[in-house]
């Protein structure tokens, strides 16, 4: 692997930087393939595996299989992704407030491996908005967020700038910021031909534009977490230490096990692949100072269409017995948190909101049509008929295909389920299966040689 004399270059002397050996890692072809296991969701899976110490659901695999041939994976029991990104956890399990609700923001969220892994850290109550700015990534990131089974969530799409109506609001902002990728070289070699110091520059010169406007919707006394995959200083140690001289920022010290191999690079940490078993990655963490106005939560706004005492008794029907409340759009009915009714009803006039809560389907005539993010939810009523399908069906289920289960279930509405968890509906007829998954998310190759 050929890797740009100039990177090499800009390397020399940065904390931990070992020119033989990054570049023997380059060469080294067996690259970890990760995994985070769903919480809420937990499966017991087919592959052999290891911890990764720094995420408690955090696996290495010791092969790459066909994720897109595995029914777990669609059901979202698990996240692909890459080791070093798991260090969040670190940070949030160290540093975020553990005894009230908070407002998190994961401001550069697509396609979603740290917005899910955040939302499964937080605190009752707390809700988190995942945002990115491009339009078709925002879309993947909410498909990744319902596969997930969010429901205390909203995905936004917004240029962060846009945040600044939300001044001093959020509790805890993840920047991971789009950068010039050096830090994936090993996993996109393709990459290296689009890197240059100029690449370098030019995203530097955006993060800092996204670090301000995520440092103006910190509430006082709030995180910023903020991530790279690039190894060049100009993107990570320059834009943490600006926000430091400028604006007063507290860098947080993490504790981190020896064994890990993490690098301390004041005023943050940095990942080589050469010692962390990971790929490249640069991350920080930053107080704002505590003196200031918190933005304050929501008084009572007024809202818009609720749904009537009978359309409620009919979603009631479909969903367990929590504390959620009907908002509807566009004919679709979603569920929300009551404790979030208010404050989301002022989200959705400032944000450009793609997704809230939990689409619970809609109503037609006096029947609900259920929704696919409803059947990967938590909240799906115990009651409903659960098809427990084979590997095989499964497969045929997620490709779209219809189905013969005749026999075997009762008509009308089912979850059509692999080992137990939820992949999506079908409706049972007298003379056929329904096949309701999704078009959009169908499998679209026929087979694993394909
Ligand atoms: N956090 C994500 C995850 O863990 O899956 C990965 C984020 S990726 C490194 C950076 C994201 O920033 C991309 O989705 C990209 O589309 C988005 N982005 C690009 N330009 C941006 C801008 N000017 N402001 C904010 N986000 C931007």
């Amino acid at each position: 692997m050929g890797l740009p004399a100039a990177l090499l270059d800009q390397l020399s002397g940065t904390v931990g930087f070992d020119r033989d050996a990054f570049l023997q890692s380059h060469q080294d072809a067996t690259l970890p393939t990760s995994i985070r296991l769903n919480p809420t969701k937990l499966p017991s899976l087919p592959y052999a595996t290891q911890p990764i110490g720094w995420a408690n659901h955090g696996y290495y695999l010791s092969e790459r299989p066909s994720f897109t041939f595995d029914p777990l994976f669609h059901a979202g029991t698990y996240y692909v992704q890459e080791a070093s990104s798991m260090l969040l956890e670190q940070a949030v399990k160290q540093f975020l407030p553990k005894d009230r609700p908070l407002r998190v923001l994961d401001l550069c969220a697509a396609p979603g491996g740290k917005a899910t892994h955040l939302y499964s850290l937080l605190p009752p109550n707390s809700f988190l908005v995942a945002n990115e700015v491009i339009r078709s990534r925002a879309l993947v990131l909410r498909d990744n967020l319902i596969r997930w089974g969010v429901q205390k969530a909203l995905v936004t799409q917004n240029d962060p700038e846009q945040f600044s109506a939300l001044e001093n609001y959020f509790d805890w902002v993840t920047v991971d910021a789009p950068c010039s990728g050096s830090g994936l070289f090993r996993k996109d070699p393709d990459a290296i031909a689009h890197w240059s110091p100029g690449a370098v520059q030019h995203c530097s010169l955006r993060q800092q534009r996204i670090v301000s406007a995520a440092w103006q919707t910190l509430r006082p006394g709030g995180i910023l977490f903020y991530s790279t995959c690039s190894y060049s200083t100009q993107e990570n140690e320059d834009i943490s230490t600006r926000l430091i001289q400028e604006k007063g920022a507290r860098p947080l010290l993490l504790s981190l096990q020896p064994a890990w191999n993490i690098t301390p690079s004041s005023p943050g940490y940095r990942c080589w692949p050469d010692k962390a078993k990971g790929e490249g990655f640069y991350f920080c963490c930053l107080q704002k100072p505590v003196e200031g106005e918190v933005a304050m939560v929501a008084k009572k706004v007024r809202t818009e269409k609720t749904l009537s005492k009978k359309e409620v008794a009919i979603v009631r029907e479909w969903i367990k017995e929590e504390d959620d409340l009907y908002f509807q759009t566009q004919r679709s009915i979603y569920g929300w948190p009551r404790l979030c009714w208010d404050e989301w009803h002022q989200l959705i006039k400032v944000l450009n909101v793609i997704y809230s809560g939990f689409r619970v389907g809609q109503i037609m005539g006096d029947k609900l049509v259920p929704d696919h993010a409803l059947a990967l939810s938590q909240r799906l009523h115990q009651g409903i008929p659960l098809v427990s399908l084979t590997v095989e069906e499964a497969i045929l289920y997620l490709q779209r295909k219809p189905l013969s289960l005749a026999e075997r279930v009762e008509k009308g509405w089912c979850i059509a389920a692999y080992q137990q968890h939820p992949l999506g509906w079908i409706n049972i007829l007298s003379s056929r299966v329904n096949n309701y998954y999704p078009k959009e998310l169908r499998i679209l190759k026929e087979s694993l040689t394909d």
